[in-house]
């Protein structure tokens, strides 16, 4: 059986279908434009859903979104990223969709994807850290996604990392998310230079290609997400990160940076394995599509 999933980010919608055959298919991304308000992104998320089970035959959808996530009633309690606050996401799609829903938090279904199918297969624990838009992480033991308790777990884009800096959109300064999440990075390199509008991936190519600013703005937000890091392998002690967004979908020669500044700040812990995440940007809909498999299969909704 085939079935449809979708992951809401704060840019873009990413949808695809995922056959029997464990093939991806169809994938494709729509703006999500949130400014509109949630009804407005819901509209287009159903839009999206419906011409994807319509082409593929889909049994079921899976739908997972940013932010804090409370997988039992299928609402997206705290999403900062879309600005939604208490949006019963679950219910509204599947009672217009005429399709069963399987609901869940965007990072916990990327390292659900990577541990099952991806590069955490064979890991005992790992964590899959995704950095993009948002910056999240997810906490993987034997193959199962530890959410936290109230599904607010893995927030890791909202420790600080310049106490008193920038505002950030869950109410706090100096967040994580304020120097390294892709807008960030894009800002401040806007600020810097008169190139608006230059994406994580452009700004990574123009790093490579020897742009001295591009070059400064990466190795700060390099320097931040490694300090948080090292604070997360002090707790958790994963034998393997497994990177995953724009950061992870940038390849591994992105990573090595990242590799040197987490060593040079770990004394005693184990320096854990840094690698990409297999599904690059796409982790957390293909998760989405593991959970609507799970549906379909007469499974529990995670
Ligand atoms: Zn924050």
């Amino acid at each position: 059986m085939s079935v449809v999933a979708l992951e809401i980010g704060g840019a873009y919608i990413k949808g695809c279908v995922l056959g029997p055959d464990g093939v991806l298919r169809d994938r494709e991304r729509w703006f999500s434009r949130p400014e509109r308000g949630p009804d407005a992104v819901l509209e287009t998320v159903l839009e999206c859903a419906a011409a994807l089970a319509r082409r593929s035959g889909a049994v079921a959808a899976g739908i997972v979104v940013p932010g804090v996530v409370d997988d039992a009633s299928g609402s997206a309690v705290r999403a900062g990223a879309l600005g939604w606050r208490g949006v019963p996401v679950r219910g509204w799609v599947s009672e217009h969709l005429e399709l069963p829903v399987a609901f869940g938090h965007d990072v916990r279904a990327g390292g659900l994807a990577e541990a099952r199918l991806g590069a955490g297969r064979g890991s005992r624990n790992f964590l899959f850290v995704s950095v993009g838009t948002g910056i999240g992480a997810a906490w993987v033991l034997d193959g199962r996604v530890e959410p936290g308790s109230r599904g607010g777990g893995g927030e890791i884009g909202h420790l600080v990392v310049r106490p008193g800096g920038e505002p950030c959109h869950c109410g706090g300064r100096g967040c994580l998310e304020t120097v390294a999440s892709s807008p960030a990075i894009s800002h401040r390199y806007a600020r810097l230079t008169r190139w608006r509008g230059v994406g994580a991936g452009e700004l990574y190519h123009r790093a490579d290609a020897g742009d001295a600013v591009a070059g400064a703005v990466c190795a700060e937000a390099v320097e931040a997400l490694a300090a948080t890091l090292a604070t997360a392998v002090t707790v958790y002690a994963p034998e393997l990160l497994v990177i995953g967004g724009e950061l992870g979908d940038a390849g591994r020669g992105r990573l090595a940076p990242l590799r040197e500044a987490l060593a040079r700040r770990l004394t005693f812990q184990a320096v854990p394995e840094i690698v990409p995440a297999a599904f690059g940007d796409r982790s957390g809909c293909v998760g989405a599509a593991l959970l609507a498999q799970e549906l379909g299969s007469g499974g529990a909704a995670a």
